[in-house]
Parts: structure tokens; sequence; C-alpha cells
């Protein structure tokens, strides 16, 4: 905890300097972080890898979902998909902006968040989003699982991305976020392959899997094409608490399971050093 006179200095620092001080952030460090749901596990579920694949997929998932939240809480994110490149291909074609790419991404993502909704609303897990966020502890609590939609709604506020009008930060960087405000203790991304590859599998067979490797080996190696928008490599240097996450293939049946029960199942990307 602070003492009384880091207290202080905090406090005239504050008063007296520029928000991007580096003395004061430095000072805004001292206190040890709060994890505010460290026992819970954020888990994404992917728009093309799984709900565009219908129920063959959806179903299973949603299965081993509510067996699992028999044992770990759950907070399950969607992602967009199909519908959201489609709604992106129309946007860019007649030249509108990131910041109205970004509200049509978070809107598909809400869609798949309400279809996983109703599919498991007999088991009371409710759809969070907004304000709902912070009922989330007492969900947690109660039914041990929450959904919500895992475009970041930063809209018309989308960060720029360094080319072209895609939004950068999209449902892979807005689960992230969530597991590291939260303080999470897993992140882990239902995706439709076994891991992160050497390559994009779906169009290079040449491709191997990478089983594990650290944040800063993967931003030198540059690879053409991630399994994860590049953005969570940034988020995952800088971030406090969730300092690794799992990449895992949730159409084989229990790999999910597995890695939430801290099995290596897929490919693990692990940030260097501590905060
Ligand atoms: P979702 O929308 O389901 O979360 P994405 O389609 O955005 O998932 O990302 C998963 C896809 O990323 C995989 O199906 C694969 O085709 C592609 N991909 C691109 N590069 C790689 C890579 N280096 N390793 C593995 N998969 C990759
Ligand atoms: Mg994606």
């Amino acid at each position: 905890m602070p003492d009384a006179a880091s207290a202080a200095e905090l406090e005239s620092l504050l008063l007296t300097r520029s928000l991007d001080d580096p003395e004061l952030a430095a000072a805004t460090d001292r206190a040890p972080d709060l994890r505010v749901l460290p026992d819970v596990s954020v888990v994404k579920v992917g728009g093309q890898s799984f709900v565009d694949r219908g129920r063959e997929a959806v179903f299973p998932l949603v299965e081993e979902l509510l067996e699992a939240r028999e044992t770990y809480r759950l907070l399950i994110g969607t992602g967009g998909g199909t519908r959201a490149r489609h709604a992106y291909a129309l946007a860019a074609e007649l030249g509108l902006p990131t910041g109205v790419l970004s509200s049509f991404g978070n809107a598909v993502a809400g869609q798949n968040a309400t279809m996983l909704g109703y599919l498991m609303a007999r088991h009371g897990v409710p759809v969070v989003s907004g304000g709902g966020f912070e009922a989330l502890p007492l969900y947690l609590a109660e039914v041990r699982a929450a959904i919500f939609a895992g475009m970041p709604p930063y809209a018309m506020w989308q960060p720029l991305p360094e080319s072209g009008v895609i939004p950068p930060y999209r449902t892979d960087a807005g689960c992230y976020l969530v597991a590291e405000t939260y303080g999470c203790q897993n992140m882990i991304y239902v995706k439709d392959e076994d891991g992160l590859y050497t390559a994009n599998p779906k169009t290079d067979p040449s491709a191997t899997l990478i089983p594990e490797i650290t944040v800063g080996e993967l931003i030198e190696r540059d690879l053409p094409d991630l399994v994860v928008e590049r953005p969570v490599l940034e988020l995952m240097a800088r971030a406090r608490h969730v300092r690794s996450v799992q990449i895992v293939n949730g159409l084989k049946p229990g790999n999910l399971t597995r890695a939430l029960a801290g099995e290596h199942v897929g490919t693990i990307i692990t940030a260097e050093g501590t905060r």
C-alpha cells in the first residue's frame, strides 16, 4: 500500500505536472496493482471460426462452455466474422472512414453475442453491454458466466490504422482489454486452427505450428499474417495482469476445457518479463 508520504507526493505531482509527465507516470505506478476478478477466464468465441459455421460448430462449443462453467467462471466474448467483413467491404468501397466501419464491427459482434445469449438463456447466462458490465461481479458469482460483444466500443473514436480503413482494434483486442482490465486469470482465443502457424494455414500448406512464442519474438519475426490481431501484441507488452494468452482449436472437443485448466493445447504467446 502507498504510505501517506507517497500519496501526498502523488497528489502534488498530479496537481502541478502535465499528465504526460514521466515522473508523474512513475509515481502512479508505485502502488501494487489490483486484480478485480482474478478467478475469471475470458474466452473469445471466434466469428468466422464458430458462429459462421452454424450449429455443427456452435452447439458442441456451447455445451463445453456450459460444462466448464461448473468449474470455471467465464466471460465469453464474441467475434464478428463474415458479416462484419461484408459490411467492411461495402463501406470501404463507398469510401467511408474507419470510425464508421468500427461501429459496424460492433453491431455484428453484438449479433453474435445475442445469438449465444439466446442459446444459453435457459441456463441463466446473461449478455452484458455498456452499463451492464457493472453487474458482472453479480452474474459471475451467481451464474458463473456472462456473454459480451468482443468489439471495443470505440466507434467513431477507433484509433486509425497505419494504412487502409479497417479498424485495427477489433474483437481480439476488445476481449483482451476486458481480461486485462479485470485482471483475469486467462485469455483464451477459441479459433478453428490448432494455434499460431508460421503463415496462414488456410492459404499456405507449408505453414507449421508454433506452440509457444514471446511477444518480442513474434513482433521480430513479422509474420505475413497472424491468428490474432496485431495490436493485441502491443497491448500485451504493456499489460500488468494478462501477460500470456492461448489460442486453441475449439473445433476439437475438450481443447477449451483443457486450456481453462492451464494445459498447453494450442499456441501460448507470452510477454517478456514482468511489469
Ligand atoms: P475469428 O474471427 O474466428 O476469431 P479470424 O478468422 O479472425 O478468427 O482468425 C482466425 C484465422 O486466422 C484462422 O482461421 C486462419 O485462417 C487465419 N490465420 C492467419 N494467419 C494465421 C497464422 N499465422 N496462424 C494461424 N492462423 C492464421
Ligand atoms: Mg477475426
